[in-house]
């Protein structure tokens, strides 16, 4: 379906942002630590016609919804659907002093939902930007990274942190987000052509990770007191004795952390100089490190590292995002990434019996 089937008239603004995938820095973020998302080929496009009055009509051709959803700014109420992401955008726009008013929208997306590749930031995103350009908002790159993770943060009611919303909104195709999550430093990174990015869903997904996820962020906390640092980013490698002298499995969570901020700082530096097979080591290390000292990773997404380590196409891989499920993102040869990628679900599926998805590319 077309805007203009939809709403018989053609839309004025077109707006667009992309899904992403953290290269490495996982469970970084809470310790105040680096991160290193890239964007994805994937996008959301949000079609935007603004109309007189207040009232917003809205289909996302993706959820399977028969007709338009509206409702008036400044009447947004929560429903526990994906028209919170869309109300909370214009809830959190009227709450910083941005006048929004109506417009008819029509979204479409490439975003596979729900899988780990910030499908809610891109819509949100994207939904920013249309409303921006349609409005004519004085909005910068960065506040309006903010307003999507407020939204989603206070009307969604998800307590997501900014990476997603700043790697979305700052990092152009083909290109990786250094990022400080405590002082929000950041930088862009281009990704080498030397490199093709992969991601496969496991297709496993843990019922226990969020409880899982809120121990291990206990378990951080609770070193960082007895090591008497504010958080375990301020620990370095010269740390690490008196870090394993903490209680199990304190020592082991903290050298993670501590070692995992090291890799993104290096992982940088390799993407800087084209090093592709450095950061496939950082990658592998990366996975170690998560799968021995953080206990976040399962069997299946170990196969699928390992099948990926026995693929001479591919030079690293790792579990991406929170674990206990989830996706494993990967570097392969140009060009060869789809093929590297299919040989090891096929691989996955006769070892394991289960259907793991390729995602990118
Ligand atoms: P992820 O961000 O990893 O894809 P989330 O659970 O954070 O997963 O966000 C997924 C939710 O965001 C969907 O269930 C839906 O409510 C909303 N969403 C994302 N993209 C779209 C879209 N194109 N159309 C409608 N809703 C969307
Ligand atoms: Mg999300």
């Amino acid at each position: 379906m077309t805007f203009y089937e939809l709403y018989g008239a053609p839309p004025s603004v077109r707006a667009s942002a992309p899904g992403r995938v953290n290269l490495i820095g996982e469970h970084t973020d809470y310790n105040g630590g680096y991160v290193l998302p890239t964007t994805i080929p994937q996008r959301t496009t949000v079609e935007l016609l603004p109309r007189p009055g207040g009232a917003i009509r809205a289909l996302s051709i993706d959820v399977g919804q028969p007709t338009p959803f509206d409702y008036v700014v400044g009447t947004e109420s929560r429903r526990g659907r994906w028209t919170d992401y869309l109300q909370g955008v214009t809830w959190v726009l009227s709450k910083a002093g941005f006048a929004v008013g109506g417009a008819d929208i029509l979204i479409t997306s490439t975003v596979p939902l729900g899988g780990g590749l910030s499908s809610s930031a891109a819509l949100e995103i994207a939904l920013l930007r249309a409303f921006r350009e349609a409005f004519s908002l004085p909005i910068g790159d960065v506040q309006m990274a903010r307003l999507g993770q407020q939204a989603e943060n206070e009307f969604v009611g998800a307590p997501v942190g900014v990476m997603d919303q700043m790697a979305c909104t700052l990092a152009g195709n083909g290109e990786a987000l250094f990022l400080d999550t405590r002082s929000l430093e950041w930088s862009v990174v281009p990704m080498p052509a030397s490199a093709e990015l992969v991601v496969i869903n496991s297709g496993v997904a843990h019922s226990h990770a969020k409880g899982d996820y809120r121990m291990r962020r206990a378990e951080c906390e609770q070193a960082a007191g007895l090591l008497g640092v504010a958080a375990l980013r301020d620990l370095d490698a010269g740390d690490l004795p008196r870090v394993m002298r903490l209680p199990e499995p304190l020592g082991r969570r903290a050298r993670h952390v501590v070692t995992e901020d090291d890799r993104v700082l290096a992982a940088v530096e390799a993407l800087r100089a084209g090093n592709v097979a450095s950061l496939g080591g950082l990658f592998y290390a990366s996975h170690e490190s998560m799968r021995d000292d953080y206990e976040v990773s399962i069997p299946e997404i170990d196969l699928l590292v390992e099948l990926a380590r026995a693929t001479p196409d591919v030079y690293g891989a790792r579990l991406t995002g929170g674990g206990f499920g989830g996706s494993v993102v990967m570097l392969a040869r140009p060009g060869r990434g789809r093929a590297a990628a299919e040989a090891i679900v096929a691989e996955f599926a006769a070892r394991a019996g289960k259907a793991a998805t390729v995602l990118v590319p």
